[in-house]
């Protein structure tokens, strides 16, 4: 079982012929409305992955929360933990101007008022916890020392970037998934020096007991776990939107670690679901089921 302690978003985009400086009004033609959050985005993944998953969070009592969830509910991801909060659904507010650069604003919304409390009694021996890093610092490690006791494994992938702090939380954990640039900076709070080279982060991020694994995007990936390592290159796909790519990885990646697979194939098929979910537009409208994932780790 999987439970992701994660942020349930609303995401609403639209697109623009250029991005607005400050002060300034831009019009675009239409938005777009996307269920999102890192840790709905990765249930979700997990899920379409073949895993049975349970989400912790929260949603507003407004009128975003039903969309925010309806992809979960539609997948079979257990809802029962996700409270319904006095207060607004987490929302991101996406600009994307017609070269593909974009401008987000976000408002945390009730995900701030996520607490490690929500778990008790929801994680057992053996099961599998997926945290990001939406939720506030110190719900992410409570919920880290609350996994640690109940025995349950703890995968955390640091994205976004933009705390070093969750460098000391990294011993604690069983596998951490990070992107180079998230890589880097938890390798450098960790005491790495300068070093530009992703394998010494990575080797940074590792222990004899610890699973680190740092995203290449389309150059894949390498992992490390004790003297062990791997290089994994990511299939060649015609990329349309590479949103979502981390976050289908990271779900595949757990479903695969879930179900006992060796590291090796699961490593496999995260980076088959991430390279897919570069193939479609969107983050969970993306994300790839059990079939298309075996398949293209198979070639
Ligand atoms: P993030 O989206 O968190 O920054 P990455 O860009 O490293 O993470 O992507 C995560 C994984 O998704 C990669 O390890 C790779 O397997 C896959 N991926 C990302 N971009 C591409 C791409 N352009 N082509 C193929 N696979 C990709």
């Amino acid at each position: 079982m999987i439970t992701v302690f994660g942020s349930i978003n609303l995401d609403l985009v639209v697109s623009l012929p250029r991005l607005p400086a400050p002060g300034e009004t831009v019009v675009g033609p239409d938005h777009q409305t996307f269920a999102g959050g890192k840790g709905a985005n990765q249930a979700l993944a997990a899920a379409r992955a073949g895993a049975q998953v349970r989400m912790i969070g929260a949603v507003g009592r407004d009128a975003h929360a039903e969309a925010a969830l309806a992809n979960l509910e539609r997948a079979g991801v257990d809802l029962s933990g996700v409270r319904h909060l006095d207060g607004t659904t987490g929302i991101a507010m996406i600009g994307v101007d017609a070269k593909g650069e974009n401008l987000i604003m976000c408002a945390s919304g009730v995900n701030a008022r996520v607490v490690a409390e929500w778990l008790d009694g929801r994680l057992a021996r053996g099961d599998l916890l997926v945290l990001q890093r939406e939720l506030s610092p110190g719900p992410i490690a409570e919920a880290i020392a609350r996994a640690r006791l109940c025995g349950a494994c703890i995968l955390l992938n640091a994205a976004p970037s933009g705390d070093a702090e969750l460098a000391r939380l990294v011993p604690d954990v069983d596998v951490v998934v990070a992107n180079s640039v998230e890589a880097a900076e938890l390798a450098g709070a960790l005491g790495t020096g300068e070093t530009p080279v992703p394998e010494a982060h990575c080797a940074a991020l590792s222990g004899e007991e610890r699973l680190a694994v740092v995203t290449l995007g389309a150059r894949g990936l390498i992992a490390q776990k004790g003297k062990t390592r791997w290089r994994i290159a990511a299939p060649e796909v015609d990329v349309v939107d590479t949103t979502g790519a981390g976050d289908a990885f990271v779900g595949a990646l757990a479903a695969a670690l879930d179900r006992g697979a060796e590291i090796a194939r699961a490593l496999q098929e995260g980076t088959a679901a991430g390279a897919l979910a570069c193939t479609a537009n969107g983050a969970q409208s993306s994300s790839p089921d059990a079939k298309a994932i075996a398949a293209l780790a198979e070639t």
